[in-house]
């Protein structure tokens, strides 16, 4: 992919009406106006943003009265760094007053201080290709680091010295392996050992903002090769290091190299969704702690419910939300229970893989199929059979009753007035019971139930 750019593809992002009109504005007011960062890049590419960053020799006061009148909406949450933000038809806009950023050793906030050159402005900025500005209204492209080039190679390099970058911000090492994933783009040698000598430096890095740049590792085009570099630069060791792991621990029963390398082929192929593609990394890594030979065979009893408490310990550290945390963990405990389905499953079995599934149940499909990566051509036809087989069963049992409305007869507060009893333990008991009873078929009507009711009771020697 060494095509050279085609700097006509800048033309849409500053001859837009919108862009002209503002570039005026600061034109008129005396003050230098500029398309900067990754929206110069991705216009380059030939792609056009509706979010759109400049950056100005104005300070934020200036920027404010240059674009009042102007634009539908402001906002000023982002003044404290010099940034102005705006909204104009359809753009999202941010102008930030030209800046150096001034680090102190070991602090992870810069000082701001503001700059009137352009240059020292792009100079700051984490890789070349991020390190270009189009000087806007005339539409002349700024670059000092040879971003360009470096684009057209797809190499991710750093404006001033790699060691200097990223430890004045380690973020910059997970955007340059975000990089890898989402853009195709490969690091230059001295940068990826620069991560592998540094990685220790994002231990300064909040969870949230390295939570934030691996969602969109893993949810990029690329994800095994960015996990590959993680991996390789021990990168991951600083936020993942269960995964390096997964590499020592063979699986000579399925044909894999080992559970790492199978893991990378499912997270291929499950489709990029946060959700998926974590479960994916993680659905096997209970397999280390497990792995034990019996009478031989190499076995990870156990590994689905393991691996899915070492992965709720390690999104929770990284500050995912609930529902991440609880939709990844769902999978791994499920992914492996439709591999008893050959032993022959009752129709109540079926329900409760329903339940428990609930919502999940799609994307288990997809993660099982996923994971179904066997060499042997028949292996791969019998599970993809059982899959299909319980599907089937699946969506003709729902066919005939709406599983999901599924509820006792009665429910806990008819159970503790009937009884007499207050909330606790019990009422939970018996309301399992009855839940139970009713996906066997065994009880329908109210009257079933209390019945039920009377006889656990009279077990448990509760009057009611
Ligand atoms: P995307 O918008 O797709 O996430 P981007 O490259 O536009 O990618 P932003 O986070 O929007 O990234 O940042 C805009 C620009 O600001 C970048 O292109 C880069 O020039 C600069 N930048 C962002 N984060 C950093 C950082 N941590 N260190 C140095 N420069 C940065
Ligand atoms: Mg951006």
């Amino acid at each position: 992919m060494e095509e050279p750019l085609n700097l006509d593809n800048l033309l849409p992002s500053f001859k837009h009406p919108i862009v002209q009109e503002l570039s005026m504005l600061f034109e008129r007011a005396g003050k230098k106006f500029y398309l900067v960062g990754g929206t110069v890049r991705d216009a380059l590419l030939g792609k056009f943003h509706e979010d759109l960053d400049f950056t100005t020799d104005a300070i934020p006061d200036e920027i404010i009265a240059i674009v009042k009148a102007w634009a539908d909406n402001l906002w000023l949450i982002g003044i404290r760094f010099g940034t102005v933000g705006l909204s104009k038809g359809h753009l999202k806009i941010e102008i930030t007053t030209l800046r150096s950023e001034v680090y102190a050793d070991q602090t992870r906030h810069p000082q701001v201080s503001f700059e009137t050159d352009i240059y020292y402005d792009l100079s700051r900025r984490d890789f070349t290709v991020n390190a270009m500005a189009l000087e806007l209204p005339e539409g002349r492209l700024i670059d000092p680091f040879n971003g360009q080039e470096d684009l057209i190679h797809r190499v991710l390099r750093t404006p001033m010295s790699p060691e200097q970058s990223f430890t004045d911000d380690p973020l910059r090492m997970m955007r340059a392996v975000r990089f890898v994933s989402t853009m195709g783009m490969h690091l230059s040698p001295e940068v990826e050992e620069a991560i592998t000598l540094y990685r220790g430096e994002l231990a300064r890095v909040s969870s949230e903002r390295i939570r934030d740049e691996f969602s969109k590792i893993l949810t990029g085009r690329d994800p095994v090769k960015a996990l590959r570099l993680l991996l390789s630069t021990s990168l991951s060791s600083e936020f993942v290091p269960e995964l390096s792991n997964l590499k020592i621990t063979q699986d000579p029963e399925h044909h894999h190299k080992d559970v790492l390398e199978h893991t990378f082929t499912v997270v291929e192929r499950v489709e990029p969704d946060l959700v998926l593609r974590l479960a994916a990394l993680f659905h096997d890594i209970g397999k280390p702690e497990t792995k034990e030979i019996i009478e031989g065979k190499v076995t990870f009893y156990n590994h689905d419910a393991v691996g899915a408490s070492i992965a709720k310990r390690r999104l929770r550290a990284l500050k995912y939300p609930g529902a991440i945390i609880d939709g990844v963990t769902g999978l791994i405990y499920l992914h492996m229970r439709v591999y008893t389905y050959r032993m022959g499953w009752t129709d109540k079995a079926v329900r409760r893989y329903i339940k428990d599934a609930g919502e999940l149940r799609d994307k288990l499909n997809e993660l099982i199929r996923a994971d179904c990566t066997t060499k042997n051509p028949r292996k791969m036809r019998d599970a993809l059979q059982v899959f299909d087989e319980l599907e089937e069963r699946i969506l003709s049992l729902e066919e005939a009753e709406e599983t999901a409305k599924i509820r006792a007869p009665i429910d806990g507060h008819e159970i503790m007035q009937y009884l007499g009893i207050k909330p606790g333990p019990l009422v939970g008991e018996i309301l399992n019971l009855l839940l139970d009873a009713k996906l066997e078929g065994e009880i329908n009507t109210k009257e079933e139930a209390y019945a039920m009711v009377d006889r656990w009771a009279g077990e448990r020697g509760i009057k009611p």
